[in-house]
């Protein structure tokens, strides 16, 4: 896989690296998330605090700052939760990392404390099941493994580093945590992944603006000297990353610049981003074949589109877009019919994951599906393809679905995902 048309020059060849990672042929792996698709989470009590997220597009660690602002756990960069046992952060031996098992999957074993209501826990678990459906990290409820994630609603957003053993506690408070991007940072924390900007080569990537943060908070911006940055790209655009303004101590002043170029936006507001997930990815060895497109229109192609091509794979696209709803059109459609569909087929699901509701069944052959549209912001696309074969492929475009005019549009962000193959 490789972006044919990149949105973000600057950062081109970093996406090509960290599809390396994730690229590939690989084998189907079962994915079992029990999510119910996003029009029934708009519906719930979460609305309200939904809809301000599609109009601050305050970025995650920001809000993460903020829900922390009363606690009174003592944190290390603003929400990491150090344990006494280990001073420095050490994970050579791989025990801070969650064993994978025979068929590749890496599960992870979690309860939720009984004070979340319903509506939480189905925004929590979709948070989860893009880290399942694009990496081969499996959350799975804990029967009675001795180590697993106590999901629990403390004060503030904060989780330990890597797995620490027994129950570790990631907390997502219910005030101030309920967003896709802060959960997905607190439980990437819990999968062995430190801030962005404190990997060993930041100093290259952006500069840290001393004189506007305050000696006590100096330590926050800490670079780690031996950080394993797993071969692959800076990402300004990861959910792990401090935004611009993050510890400021003067309003408008940023504590981050990128350099060379400052105007590449900083930190991220809605979720993981393909270099979190490549690392992800990486880390655990994971045999996935994944792509997340998040610009608010873009397209995909299946590898080789308009040749032909070979190789047997099952491809995951995630179409996240900042805001209204995802609508997906078939530009050309050309697969090797079966009975069924069973040996190679495009199906489309309205929400993240397999068990999301089907908006297209398994499709074949060459006439063009329908136009399909999805009940919120994002669309899971599933290709399965068999072997060599005379068909040439698809091509898919997409448009958030309906067009008010946007008052503080991210649409000319450069590092916005616009366009994929695979
Ligand atoms: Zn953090």
């Amino acid at each position: 896989m490789a972006p044919i048309e990149g949105s973000a020059p600057s950062i081109g060849s970093s996406m090509n690296e960290g599809q390396k990672a994730t690229g590939g042929d690989i084998t189907v792996y079962p994915t079992k998330s029990e999510v119910t698709p996003s029009s029934d989470i708009l519906q719930s009590t979460q609305e309200a605090e939904l809809a301000t997220e599609t109009d601050t597009q305050e970025d995650v660690f920001n809000r993460i700052l903020k829900a922390n602002t009363d606690t009174t756990q003592h944190l290390r960069e603003g929400d990491i939760v150090m344990t006494k046992s280990r001073s420095a952060i050490d994970c050579s031996d791989r025990s801070c990392f969650w064993p994978q098992s025979s068929d590749g999957i890496v599960r992870v074993p979690y309860v939720f404390s009984p004070d979340y209501d319903e509506a939480q826990i189905r925004w929590i678990s979709e948070a989860m099941a893009e880290f399942e459906i694009l990496t081969c990290i499996d959350f799975v409820n804990r029967t009675t493994e001795s180590d697993y994630l106590n999901i629990k609603s403390g004060k503030g957003c904060w989780s330990q580093y890597g797995k620490t053993g027994g129950g570790q506690i990631v907390s997502v408070m219910k005030q101030g945590c309920m967003w896709k991007g802060v959960i997905q940072h607190e439980l990437n924390h819990a999968l062995g992944f430190l801030h962005e900007q404190g990997r060993s080569d930041r100093d290259s990537y952006v500069k840290i603006m001393w004189e506007y943060i305050n000696s006590g908070n100096k330590g926050n911006f800490k670079k780690s000297d031996n950080s394993n940055n797993l071969g692959l790209q800076y990402d300004y655009s990861s959910v792990m990353h401090y935004g611009t303004n993050a510890f400021s101590n003067t309003p408008g002043k940023a504590t981050i610049i990128p350099i060379p170029d400052a105007s590449i936006p900083v930190g991220q507001r809605y979720g993981l981003s393909n270099l979190d997930v490549a690392k992800i990815n990486k880390l655990y060895n994971c045999n996935r074949c994944s792509t997340i497109l998040d610009s608010p229109s873009g397209s995909l192609s299946s590898d080789n589109y308009a040749s032909k091509y070979s190789g047997n794979a099952t491809c995951f696209c995630l179409i996240r877009i900042p805001s209204k709803r995802v609508s997906l059109q078939f530009d050309a459609f050309s697969l090797k019919s079966s009975t069924d569909c069973k040996t190679e087929y495009v199906k489309i699901y309205d929400g993240v994951s397999q068990s999301s509701e089907v908006l297209l069944d398994k499709t074949c052959g060459t006439k063009s599906p329908p136009t399909v549209t999805a009940s919120g912001r994002t669309i899971l696309v599933e290709f399965v393809r068999g072997g060599t074969g005379a068909a040439t492929g698809f091509k898919i475009s997409y448009t958030s679905g309906r067009s008010k005019p946007r008052k503080n549009g991210r649409e000319s962000d450069v590092n916005n995902i616009k366009s994929k193959v695979f």
